[in-house]
């Protein structure tokens, strides 16, 4: 087994989880286990804003994890475990809960040896489980954060405890002063010289830069940090991320690694190439609405963005996306004023109330306009909701998350699940992970799938109120996937109306769509937009 280590210097936000991916892309088919670290003491980013990470990506087993998560699931096929995401917090309660237990009696508890072994313990426990061919390991932040410090640490020994396994690879950014037509190497080499000073020599330099780097900025870079010119590796804007793993090939990449780490490897990058062409190509586009309330950051709808990007491919028509911040729709011309020109809605996930008036006009919008919907969790919610409003003559109809705590809601269309009411604790507690729908023969959502049993993930803690099923299906709301809770309880999973254009889920299919297998939903909702556009 072969252990490759991803660092990043300088500068966080270079794309360290595209390059982890791209990487284990290339290594196909044997099989890779990606372990990302991260430096914050929350335990997991489950219960941290979007704003402040991007989204929570949800794993199969429920895992709320970092979203290069994402990333990784997406350039590659395998699936990975909640586990396989080490935080400072995860490790740092594992060792003071030892503390408390007595684990460590008489001894005084510190960050060497305690936390480290910790997390050696940990990732040799992956490879335990995994029997991966390939361990990569990538380190959050960049090499000089005190809190990426104790993971830093724990890979260097392990480099000791494994001679001639382990391949360094770091990224490090190389701005172009474009005044002088000139690229500049110091940063890289200051970042390489911080990452000896801890122990570490490069194997691989990676270069993110506006362009491809020259053979003699890589002698250089080379030369300095003690590689051959070979291993310097350029990674450029690119027009699309999906792009990097075949730049990555052309830079020799994979051959180097294929030679440092004694595999012989075969990604068959052929498809892959085909779908990368079919997003450049910009001839045709379609124009989507995401509206949510996380519209500042783009990152909080990463895994969305990505889905619309696969079902583009699919169809062969590039999808342009604008975040449309619905806290200030406050009326219906506010609605046909932010909504002009776009050709199918989007509503996201979401917590809490801010925001969700102005979603549920344009859900009515949507609606009453035969404009290709999308309800994600949140967004099918909001969509039950406007139907009971307006559909079904229930004014007061609201979701009890919408209202002060304790306070009346006249007709909780969508209430909170039974097994989540005594829950106090905010941590990993949500209906998480994949669950299993029944799909509901001959309805579209049955013929987007092609199948009557679907999972995808779910990360909820609300329902459609089983006490207006019958009402909202007399008036027309078809259910048209449903699942069965512990408790016998059927759940709303998918919904959908005869029109055939508006349509829900209460999972989140955006965190399963792959370049290759889009996700069936948001096909379906390309394809909606594109019969509709020609009407
Ligand atoms: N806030 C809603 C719930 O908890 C929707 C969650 C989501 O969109 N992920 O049920």
């Amino acid at each position: 087994m072969q252990w490759i280590v991803v660092t990043g210097g300088n500068l966080s936000g270079l794309g360290k989880g595209i390059v982890s991916g791209s990487i284990a892309k290339l290594l196909e088919p044997h099989k890779i286990v990606n372990v990302k670290c991260d430096g914050y003491l929350n335990v997991d980013p489950g219960t941290i804003n979007p704003f402040e990470h991007g989204e929570v990506f949800v794993l199969e087993d429920g895992g709320e994890v970092d979203m290069d998560f994402g990333h990784y699931e997406r350039f590659t096929n395998h699936t990975s475990k909640s586990s396989h995401n080490l935080t400072s917090g995860k490790i740092f309660d594992a060792v003071i809960t030892k503390e408390r237990k007595g684990e460590y009696l008489g001894r005084t508890v510190q960050i060497f040896p305690h936390v480290i072994d910790e997390i050696k313990r940990r990732l040799l426990s992956i490879v335990e489980e995994e029997k991966p061919d390939v361990m990569m390991v990538e380190i959050g932040g960049t090499i000089d954060d005190i809190e990426e410090s104790w993971f830093v640490r724990s890979i260097r020994e392990l480099s000791h405890d494994f001679p001639h396994r382990m391949t360094f690879c770091h990224l490090a950014y190389v701005p172009f002063l474009s005044g002088v037509d000139e690229v500049k190497t110091r940063l890289v080499q200051t970042s390489v010289e911080s990452l000896l000073q801890k122990g570490i020599r490069p194997d691989v330099v990676i270069c993110r830069a506006e362009k491809r780097m020259t053979a003699e900025a890589k002698e250089k870079i080379g030369r300095f940090c003690g590689i051959s010119a070979e291993a310097v590796i350029s990674d450029p804007q690119s027009e699309t991320i999906y792009e990097l793993p075949l730049i990555f090939e052309e830079e020799g990449l994979r051959k180097y690694l294929e030679k440092k780490l004694g595999l012989q490897t075969n990604p068959r990058l052929e498809e892959w190439k085909a779908m990368v062409e079919r997003i450049k190509n910009k001839e045709q586009a379609v124009e989507v609405a995401i509206c949510g309330k996380y519209t500042g950051l783009k990152d909080a709808y990463a895994s969305i963005m990505e889905s619309l990007v696969h079902a583009g491919a699919f169809h062969k028509v590039h999808v342009q996306w604008h975040f449309i911040d619905t806290t200030d729709i406050c009326s219906h011309d506010d609605v046909k004023r932010k909504l002009q020109g776009m050709q199918g809605i989007i509503i996201p996930g979401g917590f809490g109330r801010r925001g969700t008036e102005g979603k549920i006009r344009v859900a009515q919008y949507a609606r009453e306009n035969d404009i290709p919907y999308l309800g994600l969790c949140l967004g099918l919610q909001i969509a039950v909701i406007e139907f009971a409003r307006n559909v079904c003559g229930l004014a007061g109809a609201n979701s009890t998350e919408f209202v002060e705590e304790g306070a009346m809601v006249e007709h909780p269309v969508i209430d909170i699940l039974p097994g989540q009411r005594k829950v106090q604790q905010k941590g990993a507690t949500m209906r998480l992970g994949t669950y299993t729908a029944k799909l509901m023969e001959g309805a579209t959502v049955h013929r987007l799938y092609g199948r009557t049993e679907v999972s995808e993930r779910h990360r909820h803690r609300y329902e459609v109120n089983p006490k207006y099923h019958a009402l909202l299906q007399q008036q027309g709301m078809i259910f048209s996937g449903t699942s069965v809770d512990e408790d016998g309880t059927t759940l709303v999973e998918f919904m959908e109306l005869p029109n055939n254009v508006f349509r829900g889920t209460q999972a989140h299919p955006e965190f399963k769509s792959r370049l290759i297998h889009p996700a069936p939903l948001f096909v379906g909702f390309v394809g909606d937009i594109l019969r509709t556009s020609q009407k």
